[in-house]
């Protein structure tokens, strides 16, 4: 996700600071007492929350006991009163034995839950939609959920973006999720550790036209409404999942290797579009010698007269506002989510540095590539006086995950560590980062064990310093 605005809060890491400085003994060490094993009472065992997946920052989402491998949703759309009649089906595995489970879902109304086809129980609270399956789940055992649901859609508030999820500005529908919006659409396990595939359908009424991730498999036209029919066959987490309607132009080219690149244009946008896209098919055959292979089954832009720009997977989301900007720099910056985000996903929304600080960096790299190392050379003295980079962007609050600092110094931290090990360790480590957590999820933690395999280098210091320690770095300091 691109942002919107600069922030200067002083982000202090004490608490990491204090964890990764390891613990003082601050009471004088008694000696143990001899343990009398009769006298250890068992502990009662705590049920486990299967509302949450323990992300440090959002403890609320996602869900634990399941695993989803697939979500159908099938949407109709009333644009002009933005009102959804809906239904989602998802197809889960049961980790472990299930009584009931939860799913996210923010706002609307439930009229009907079924598990495996028979009428389920279910209650809600706080976002949380909790099911009871009339015979309990085993464990291993698959099974399916279908919610039957509609009502006016809600956006979530989040600081710094204003508004997330789905969103209407007059007769412009789209699905903006990052972090946690994707509840205010469809139920689901609602955090990248769940990623499954989809198929969507969106029905509208003529002239809308309803864009989507993955490929567009069918346009079914009846009584003046169009259903738009998506398949998405890569996983992908909820939160880039999207939904976008408005009067579109479709514009379709064939990409590197026959890929099928479907741009969403609204007729307002034109010029700009065209213009800031021209270079899509470049850039892709350019990433993919630089990261590996381009990982999904279409690419595309759906190119919106709003403030808001996101790697929403296959079909990225951008602002006409920032392909005004310079257009190239955003067009790369979400493209190159498309490997660095969309299929290696953050474990935790914590280490969202990785995400960022890759796609900066490798959107500077673009304009390397193209405008030769002067160019790079600019733009990093120009980066690392910006006042904001003083902030450390390894340990972001859930009020500043979008802040500049874990763009920029994210990005100055991987081009700090390029003069550290050298051109080809350097870009050996971007393709070997890249084919290892691949459709999967990364820890900063599991980043920075790679790169120290891959370079035989001790980087702990290193590390520390760029992305938890307050304080420009230099970045030539050994
Ligand atoms: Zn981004």
């Amino acid at each position: 996700m691109k942002n919107k605005t600069i922030r200067f809060t002083l982000l202090i890491p004490l608490i990491v600071t204090f964890l990764l400085s390891g613990c003082t003994t601050l009471y004088p060490a008694l000696p143990a007492a001899p343990v009398t094993p009769e006298l250890v009472t068992p502990q009662p065992t705590v049920a486990p929350d299967l509302g949450t997946l323990g992300d440090a920052l959002y403890p609320n989402l996602g869900n634990a006991g399941y695993d989803v491998q697939h979500y159908a949703l099938d949407l109709s759309v009333d644009v002009t009163s933005n009102t959804i009649t809906a239904t989602t089906v998802i197809s889960a595995v049961a980790m472990t034995a299930l009584d009931s489970f939860h799913l996210d879902l923010s706002g609307l109304r439930v009229d009907n839950i079924d598990v495996g086809g028979q009428p389920a129980d279910f209650t809600r609270e706080d976002g949380e939609l909790i099911i009871t399956p009339a015979v309990a789940l085993a464990e291993g055992e698959t099974f399916s959920v279908t919610v039957a649901y509609g009502g006016q859609p809600e956006p979530r508030a989040m600081p710094m973006l204003g508004q997330i999820g789905w969103l209407q500005r007059g007769e412009t529908i789209v699905v903006v999720s990052e972090p946690f919006g994707a509840s205010t659409w469809f139920p689901s396990n609602d955090h990248p550790q769940d990623k499954a595939t989809y198929d969507i359908r969106i029905t509208v009424d003529e002239p809308f036209v309803a864009a989507s991730n993955g490929l567009l498999i069918d346009v079914i036209e009846a009584d003046g409404q169009r259903t738009y029919v998506w398949d998405v066959i890569n996983p992908m987490a909820t939160y880039l999942a999207t939904v976008a309607i408005d009067e579109y132009i479709i514009e379709e080219e064939e990409g590197p290797n026959g890929l099928p690149i479907i741009n969403f244009i609204t007729p307002g946008t034109r010029d700009v579009a065209l213009l800031a896209l021209e270079n899509t098919s470049e850039m892709i055959e350019f990433y993919t010698e630089l990261i590996g292979p381009y990982p999904f089954e279409s690419y595309g832009a759906i190119v919106l007269p709003l403030g808001f720009s996101l790697e929403t997977q296959t079909r990225s989301l951008l602002s006409q506002g920032h392909l005004l900007m310079p257009g190239e720099e955003v067009v790369a910056h979400e493209l190159v989510h498309q490997w660095f985000g969309n299929s290696v996903s953050l474990e935790q929304w914590q280490d969202i540095w990785l995400n960022e600080g890759f796609a900066t960096y490798l959107s500077w790299l673009w304009a390397e590539h193209r405008y030769g190392p002067e160019r790079l050379e600019s733009i990093v003295t120009g980066s690392i006086q910006a006042p904001f980079n003083v902030n450390p962007p390894g340990t972001p609050s859930a009020d500043n995950l979008f802040a500049q600092t874990v763009y920029v110094r994210g990005a100055l931290t991987l081009h700090a560590l390029r003069l550290r090990l050298g051109e080809e360790t350097f870009f050996d480590l971007i393709r070997q980062y890249y084919a290892t957590f691949r459709d999967d999820n990364v820890s900063t933690e599991e980043f920075i064990a790679l790169v120290e395999e891959i370079s035989g280098e001790e980087l702990d210091a290193f590390f520390e310093k760029w992305l938890y320690t307050t304080g420009i770095p230099s970045l030539t300091e050994e």
